[in-house]
């Protein structure tokens, strides 16, 4: 998709779901929308708050906090736990691209994301019963390389 083709996506999902549940269409939502739009990676809601202030769009870290969430149920963003971590988001753009995996390192927090063809296609295959699976959410915990080197030098 094309990042024009994302936008107007992206904006006629958040009209529909604000239509249907009777919510203002305020300007600071669909601003915090396209801002969202222009993360290309895993962000906090505190990276949209420094991203709004730096284009000088006044909105409170609250309206900020509320609209990812409501982004959230829109089915515009995913959250991501890892680990003790505050919570990550990323913006759902096309579901066959957004699946991918997440290495997380539990000693430093950092993630990585990987893209396992066999385990996705094996992943797709599973059918449930009275159930249609939409995305997958797959995190490997472990120890990245980084650290482990660090952890090897204090032993020594
Ligand atoms: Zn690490």
């Amino acid at each position: 998709m094309t990042d024009n083709k994302i936008k107007s996506s992206a904006v006629e999902t958040l009209d529909r779901y604000l239509a249907a549940k009777r919510l203002r269409r305020t300007p600071e939502r669909y601003a915090i929308l396209s801002m969202v739009l222009q993360m290309n990676k895993h962000f906090y809601v505190e990276t949209i708050c420094r991203a709004m202030a730096e284009s000088n769009f006044r909105v409170s870290r609250a309206t900020v906090y509320n609209t990812i969430e409501l982004f959230t149920q829109a089915g515009i963003v995913r959250r991501h736990r890892f680990g003790n971590e505050p919570a990550q988001f990323e913006k759902i753009v096309d579901t066959a691209a957004a699946n991918h995996q997440h290495l997380v390192c539990t000693k430093c927090g950092k993630v990585k994301e990987i893209k396992d063809p066999l385990l996705l296609s094996t992943l797709s295959q599973r059918r449930y019963q009275a159930f249609t699976p939409e995305y997958f959410q797959f995190y490997v915990y472990g120890i990245c390389s980084q650290c482990s080197r660090r952890l090897k030098q204090h032993k020594l």
